[in-house]
């Protein structure tokens, strides 16, 4: 017989470092589109998997010295590869058990909604990102839903419905979503990516997390984020999202400027862009990184982006984060005396007493 012991056994052998289990129908509120309960109806378990970060991948950004490793391995390297092996194994586990398991690893983009703020509708389809790609000769993809996507049959949503993976995270009890959005977890803080399997298997379910709140309200993400992307933490800045009785609240982050922010982080932290094309700002491309123009849109960011792209080309498919400070900073106050954190490390992440900053 099929038990949760043994899913969660087989995925640690595999490699996850946590695996947590809910019943599907604690996500039966979520919009349709963002519903994962229609993803497969028959489904009556979702297992959430952990894979975390290793901090070291986040070292380079900290000291200034090196920012492909954290794109490449943290997101690259996990979702194309360590994630899906143990999705791989595990569902083989599943199966050989009589169970179907339906996989669904990391991705972003392919909805009927947007993924940066679940606007129906086209942002980008891929027909004109390839007319932009062709006329401004750059291979990054902006476009974060496919437009053309339609309802296979009468009361189904569009293919390929996208859930939202840090509450997901939440009803299977690994963690809870912090003021800035990430999801914590007690054993790694912000540094993890998740991903998941549904099956038609009943399990035994764990409990949502319900020990002290691992967000500190510190506030340190607002403070060291670049672009200035979080609220202050104030209840008129949040957005809750109650999960089968829990109330999960973050900060109601300016996403589309992030999107322009994680990558090129702006003329203080981007060491590969030259200071004489932050001064120029040929064409007004980095007016929303300049602070010219507050307005955040997918217009903005596509002139920021074909502006700035061939400074750090995406080799590895993934935009090439150089930001990181949300992250950094919640570590460096997660490992602080009463944090999840505490202990975790010998040596702090943050072993000087700020970080650095570009003088231009
Ligand atoms: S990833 Fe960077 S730009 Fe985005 S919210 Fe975090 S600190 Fe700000
Ligand atoms: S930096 Fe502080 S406020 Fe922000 S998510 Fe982390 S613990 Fe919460």
């Amino acid at each position: 017989m099929l038990t949760s012991e043994m899913i969660k056994e087989a995925a640690l052998a595999a490699g996850a470092d946590a695996c947590g289990i809910a019943p599907i129908s604690r996500m039966a509120g979520a919009p349709a589109e963002m519903n994962p309960t229609l993803l497969f109806p028959e489904a009556k378990s979702m297992i959430g998997f952990v894979f975390r970060i290793p901090r070291g991948v986040q070292r380079g950004i900290e000291e200034g010295t090196q920012f492909y490793q954290y794109p490449s391995m943290a997101y690259g390297g996990i979702n194309e590869i360590y994630a899906p092996a143990v999705l791989y194994a595990v569902g083989k586990v599943i199966e050989s058990a009589g169970y179907e398991a339906f996989l669904y690893r990391n991705t972003g983009a392919r909805g009927c909604v947007s993924d940066m703020d679940g606007s129906p509708g086209n942002t980008l389809s891929p027909e004109e990102q390839i007319e932009v790609n062709e006329n401004a000769k750059t291979s990054t993809a902006h476009h974060r839903n496919v437009q053309f996507t339609r309802a296979t049959r009468e009361g189904n949503v569009p293919p390929d419905l996208q859930f939202q993976f840090r509450l997901a995270a939440v009803a299977c009890g690994l963690g809870e979503i912090g003021w800035s959005k990430m999801l914590l977890t007690p054993e790694f803080g912000p540094m993890q990516r998740v991903a998941f399997i549904f099956t038609d298997a009943e399990l035994s379910y764990d409990e949502m997390y319900s020990g002290k709140p691992l967000c500190r309200r510190c506030g340190a993400c607002v403070r060291e984020c670049p672009g200035g992307c979080i609220p202050p933490i104030a209840p008129q800045n949040a957005i809750r999202v109650d999960i089968d009785g829990k109330i999960s609240e973050w900060g109601d982050i300016d996403m589309w400027r992030c999107y322009a922010f994680y990558t090129h982080a702006g003329r203080y932290y981007n060491p590969f862009v030259p200071k004489e094309v932050w001064d120029e700002n040929r064409g007004g491309a980095l007016d929303l990184m300049e602070g010219v123009t507050d307005k955040a849109d997918e217009h903005e960011i596509m002139k920021v982006y074909t502006a700035l792209q061939k400074y750090f080309p995406s080799w590895v498919g993934y935009n090439m984060a150089k930001c990181g400070g949300c992250i950094r900073a919640c570590v460096s106050m997660l490992e602080k005396p009463g944090g999840c954190m505490e202990n975790h490390f010998k040596a702090p992440l943050r072993t000087r007493k700020k970080p650095w900053k570009m003088d231009r």
